[in-house]
């Protein structure tokens, strides 16, 4: 039997995670559930500078309300824990000393000033400054220094930090199975940090000893993570362990497409990029839950960017996205975002929602236009005004005034609707309606036998009617408004409108 397929998420926690991580995250839950294998949440909180307060229960948070439950991972449980990086530092303390000790890793003194010296002169000399095999041999560290010095530098104190030993004059074949076959000559790579003096691991060793010891199987995650791939490939190979299969997803791309989309994009035309509002002394980013989009819209609409199911399906399932879901399907090239296509996606969601499923948001959201809910009737208008709705507030905006009488009426509608003798047809078909059946049948009806009758128009009484239920031009079929609304509702509507008009 082949290997279990684990795959991790694993965000660091330095601000709200955006809708391309929350892409990441779903395309690993998507693998992991087609492979019957399981999906990790890992906080990679080691870079202790861009902590950023309440990011880490955000991120859970978002997952729970996206529905990507992990099966292990902070907060969610497991045998590999803790899956909090910060929580980890004496595993990467066993593990960085082991590579020093196999001469894979070394420490260096160099001060951050004496490095920015050095990086301002090669940018002089147009010869930028690395630090690796050509430039390693002259700086203060302990390949260069006699060994009791750097014994002596340690036990004084001195701050250090281990640098990973590159080898040069290597090419190393990498294999991405979104790329395809990439080659990295090691003289250009740098001897990244490691491990810093403040008892951290950088994010490269926190990130590979994890994934070694957590038996992570693919690594699925964002394209801006492709440059670390080679460094990530020789650390495994230093450790002795066999490295994970690598997966590098594409970019999402503006709405112009050119360019990462980023937070000022949304910003700047309105649209949320986060998965929930987040506040900060700043500002307050939108959030896509609190604007009302559905959570298996989003997702759908994620999951289309940067793959495809082969065909032209475009509402799926999470069981279909699931089933289908492959690697190979997805793209190289960047995937444009569209806050339109976003919309369209909740509209066509929100048709599959049955009244009852939209019903709390739905009285929530009147409640906060001081109106008061009603069960049996809010069923009938989210039925009713649902066709045409992107969001749950649009059936609530334009369903308004089955809940309360118009108190005011447009003047434009006003204007066309109110004529000398509209009073007397409303009153004539008022009287009309004290007989007639409440259904939108037989109010369909008897509006057909009034005109006919008086050998109007129908103009005569729809329009001042509308004007009267509605408060202006607009709005569903005239019966089916009065059905809704009842007999003693609309006989008031009518004699408010006449009031107002005499
Ligand atoms: N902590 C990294 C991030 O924030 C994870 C990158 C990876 O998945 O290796 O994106």
């Amino acid at each position: 039997m082949s290997k279990e397929v684990r795959v991790r998420f694993a965000p660091s926690p330095t601000g709200p995670l955006h809708i391309g991580g929350v892409r990441t995250a779903l395309f690993n839950y998507l693998f992991a559930k087609h492979h019957n294998g399981k999906f990790i949440l890992r906080i990679e909180d080691t870079d202790q500078t861009r902590f950023v307060e309440g990011a880490e229960d955000y991120i859970i948070e978002s997952l729970k309300w996206l529905n990507l439950i992990p099966d292990e991972g902070v907060g969610f449980g497991g045998n590999y824990g803790s899956y909090k990086q910060s929580e980890r530092k004496t595993i990467y303390q066993k593990h960085i000393e082991e590579l020093v000790a196999k001469g894979k890793a070394y420490y260096a003194f160099d001060t951050a000033e004496e490095l920015d010296d050095l990086r301002a002169k090669g940018e002089d000399a147009k010869e930028p400054f690395i630090y690796n095999w050509s430039t390693r041999n002259q700086l203060k560290n302990s390949l260069s220094l006699p060994e009791n010095e750097v014994q002596s530098l340690i036990e004084k104190g001195t701050p250090y930090v281990i640098r990973f030993k590159i080898e040069k004059d290597r090419t190393i074949l990498l294999d991405d199975l979104i790329r395809g076959k990439i080659t990295i000559d090691t003289n250009t790579l740098d001897d990244k940090v490691l491990f810093k003096s403040d008892g951290m691991p950088t994010y490269h060793l926190a990130n590979i000893v994890d994934d070694h010891l957590m038996e992570v199987t693919h690594v699925i995650r964002g394209e801006e993570w492709l440059p670390s791939m080679a460094l990530h490939e020789l650390l495994y190979e230093a450790f002795d362990w066999e490295a994970p299969r690598f997966a590098h997803l594409p970019l999402i791309l503006k709405p112009e497409g050119k360019g990462k989309l980023s937070k000022r994009d949304g910003d700047k035309h309105g649209f949320p990029v986060f998965p929930l509002e987040w506040k900060t002394d700043e500002g307050l980013s939108k959030g896509y839950r609190e604007e009302g989009y559905l959570p298996e819209a989003v997702l759908n609409m994620l999951a289309l960017l940067g793959w495809n199911p082969g065909n032209d399906q475009e509402i799926l399932t999470m069981d279909e996205m699931i089933a289908q879901f492959s690697l190979e399907k997805v793209s190289k090239s960047g995937a444009r975002f569209s806050p339109e296509k976003s919309i369209w996606f909740n509209h066509q969601y929100i048709q599959q929602k049955r009244p009852n499923d939209l019903l709390p948001e739905f009285n929530t959201i009147l409640q906060t236009f001081g109106l008061e809910a009603n069960d049996e009737l809010s069923l009938k208008v989210i039925e009713l005004l649902k066709e045409r709705a992107n969001f749950v507030k649009d059936i609530a905006e334009q369903g308004k005034f089955f809940f309360e009488a118009p108190s005011t009426y447009d003047e434009k509608a006003v204007k066309k609707a109110w004529k000398d003798d509209s009073k007397e047809i409303l009153e004539d078909f008022s009287a009309l309606l004290q007989e007639t059946d409440f259904t939108a049948d037989a109010l369909h009806q008897a509006m057909q036998t009034f005109v006919d009758t008086k050998e109007i128009g129908f103009g005569k009484i729809g329009m001042p009617l509308r004007l009267a239920l509605v408060g202006a031009l607009q709005g569903p079929d005239i019966p089916v408004i009065m059905e809704l609304i009842g007999r003693e509702e609309t006989t008031k509507r009518i004699k408010s409108l006449i009031n107002a008009q005499s």
